[in-house]
């Protein structure tokens, strides 16, 4: 069921289990502001999903309430993650849905990184 994306944070969705290392998850890259893993059901070759360490529900709430450094230190991981996962070239895709028609489905803002084939247009 999708998200609302101005829901206050619940410290029980599965992102911040994950965060608190109650359920497991296939790491890729960690640091102060930010833990890549792979999504559990992948939509492409590559697919993994990039969160803040920090506790915020969506996009909106990110960008509208977390300080500047964790804003920067998050964008810096997400493009840390996908360029030493070899994909800066041929390319990727970036997706942060938020809220109901977007179908977020976690409250816990992420960002999907797609790539490892040509993923065409936007379906959007
Ligand atoms: P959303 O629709 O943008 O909220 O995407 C949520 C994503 O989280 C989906 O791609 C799910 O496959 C992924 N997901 C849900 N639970 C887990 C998990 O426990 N580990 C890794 N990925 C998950």
């Amino acid at each position: 069921m999708p998200i609302d994306a101005t829901q206050p944070y619940d410290d029980q969705n599965i992102f911040a289990k994950i965060l608190r290392g109650e359920i497991p998850n296939r790491t890729v890259y960690e640091d102060e502001w930010a833990l890549a893993f792979h999504d559990i059901n992948p939509q492409a070759p590559e697919h993994v999903l990039v969160i803040p360490k920090g506790a915020y529900v969506c996009w909106d709430d990110f960008s509208a309430n977390a300080s500047d450094a964790e804003i920067a230190g998050f964008v810096r991981a997400v493009g840390h993650v996908a360029r030493t996962m070899g994909l800066v070239e041929p390319g990727y895709r970036l997706l942060a849905n938020t809220g109901f028609d977007a179908h977020q489905e976690v409250p816990h803002l992420h960002v999907h990184i797609f790539g490892g084939k040509p993923l065409g247009p936007m379906l959007v």
